[in-house]
């Protein structure tokens, strides 16, 4: 890391070599509203140069055995977590989040995501069949891609580009990545790692940069086949148009508008604190949380008053505060447009119960202009509201009442996207119903964010198209052809 009062250049990574650009974007430390970093402004010139690489690392790594490609991601995933500490410390430094959800959950949840690919990568099999009057076996075989092209988000900045990059190269593919430009340091601290690892120059080339310089000419170059992308859905309709002249494989992690669905017999000690958490963890800026609290009509005023109560206790402090239990949001202009969501509520004649706008925000001095905000419970508001219907991601969510199941599962469904849900009650017969029901490719009961990695994972309607997990990830990172055998 930099030393104190100099700003930290970030680099290219390009075939196993740090390569300066010739213009670079300001980064800003969310706690503090300063420039403290420098990410690399790459266009298409660096987008070629590390494609080239590439491209002449591909024929060597995927010839390689699963079993070789495997040792060199355990080896990663070993040296992140001999550098735990001091990744969490950049990750929270560079996105706001606290330091406890750093060190928690994003970088073992990168290093998780090397081991769990280096494993699984061993275990698929392919089809076989016969067709004995014909004389025929048909088998399939399965073979890497080509060169991934992997853009990021700012949320979960390691823990995302990591996801995609541990089974693009699992399977054979060398990489070009573009993390977001808002948090792009513990993106360019793993480049430092990958020579140790023993990965080849050229498998794994992280190029810097904005979405519409950077991104789109990945995007958009004819040798990359493969797009994997988590973001938001306007972008993704970008990179759709771009990806379209060239019939690009496409993964598309989008954006939710995730409702939480709570019955009369729902176990209240365990839902308030975990709504909570589902509404607010990582200032509501993960793809999963929840944005949209539906409650049954006779536990309508007791569910609100505790969930206000616990509101309240959700501290909001600066990132290293140990007691904190949310940061600062990304950047200035998000900041603006999640307060925007709420002076549109209110115009709207909803009801602002705590938060922004009511409470006050205790800050030390140099943390003033850092960009924080508490987190915000809105009621009385119409099914139509844009708060009730577009992503805010932020630390916003609406609590309104409810009478029917049929009623509810028509309401949760009535927005565009369909990410995640989850459903609070006791009654096991309603809530395989409900799930079943629900337009969401994840549905979580009595519970929220529980993961199991093997299985899929991604949103239907506009949060997305396709899944990653263990097997879907391999499929996705792999093209399968169909052989045919006569004897
Ligand atoms: P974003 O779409 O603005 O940016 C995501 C990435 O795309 C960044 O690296 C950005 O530089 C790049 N990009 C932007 N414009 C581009 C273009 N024209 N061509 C190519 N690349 C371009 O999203 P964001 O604001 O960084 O992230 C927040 C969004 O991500 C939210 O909608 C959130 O729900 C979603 N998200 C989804 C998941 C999921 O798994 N479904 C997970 C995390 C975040």
């Amino acid at each position: 890391m930099a030393a104190p009062g100099k700003l930290l250049m970030l680099e290219n990574f390009i075939d196993g070599k740090f390569l300066p650009c010739n213009s670079y974007i300001d980064s800003y430390d969310p706690s503090t509203g300063e420039v403290y970093c420098k990410v690399p402004n790459s266009g298409k010139e660096e987008i070629e140069a590390a494609v080239q690489a590439a491209r002449a690392a591909f024929p060597g790594w995927s010839s390689k055995s699963p079993q070789e490609r495997a040792q060199v991601l355990t080896r990663l995933a070993d040296l992140l977590e001999q550098s735990l500490e001091e990744l969490a410390q950049a990750e929270s430094k560079d996105q706001g989040k606290t330091l406890t959800m750093a060190r928690t959950v994003d970088i073992p949840r990168a290093v998780q995501n090397f081991r769990f690919f280096a494993s699984s990568v061993l275990h698929h099999t392919t089809e076989c069949t016969q067709m004995d009057h014909l004389g025929c076996l048909h088998y399939t075989v399965r073979t890497p891609v080509g060169i991934a092209g992997l853009i990021s988000p700012w949320n979960l900045p390691l823990y995302l580009l990591t996801w995609k990059m541990a089974p693009a190269i699992a399977a054979g593919n060398t990489v070009v990545a573009k993390p977001s430009e808002l948090t792009s340091v513990t993106a360019w601290m793993l480049c430092k790692l990958l020579d140790k690892a023993g990965v080849p120059p050229g498998v794994i080339n992280i190029v810097f940069g904005a979405g519409p310089r950077a991104g789109e000419a990945l995007v958009s170059h004819p040798e990359v086949p493969l797009i994997s992308f988590t973001g938001s859905q306007p972008t993704a309709e970008r990179i759709t148009q771009l990806s379209a002249p060239h019939c690009k494989k496409l993964s598309l992690e989008l954006g939710g508008k995730n409702p939480a669905i709570i019955f009369e017999d729902a176990n209240l000690e365990e839902c308030v604190p975990t709504t909570i958490r589902s509404s607010f963890a990582n200032q509501g800026e993960i793809c999963l949380c929840t944005s949209r609290i539906f409650v049954q009509k006779s536990i309508y005023s007791e569910f609100l008053k505790k969930f206000v109560e616990a509101t309240r206790k959700w501290k909001v402090g600066i990132p290293s505060d140990p007691s904190a239990c949310m940061g600062a949001l990304i950047s200035k202009e998000h900041l603006e447009k999640v307060r925007g969501y709420i002076k549109r509520a209110h115009a709207e004649g909803a009801h602002i119960l705590c938060g922004e706008g009511i409470d006050n925000l205790n800050l030390p001095a140099r943390n003033q202009a850092g960009y924080f905000m508490l987190p915000t419970v809105i009621t009385d508001i119409k099914d139509e509201s844009c708060c009730m219907k577009e992503e805010i991601f932020g630390p916003v969510t609406c609590v309104v009442p409810f009478e029917s199941e049929e009623e509810v599962i028509r309401r949760a469904n009535g927005v565009k996207y369909g990410l995640a849900a989850t459903v609070w009650s006791s009654n096991v017969g309603r809530i395989h119903r409900v799930a079943k029901k629900l337009q969401s490719g994840l549905v979580w009961t009595n519970c929220w964010l529980i993961r199991e990695l093997n299985l899929p994972f991604g949103g239907m309607k506009s949060s997305g198209i396709g899944r990653e997990g263990a097997k879907d990830s391999h499929d996705f990172f792999t093209e399968i052809k169909t052989i045919t055998v006569k004897h």
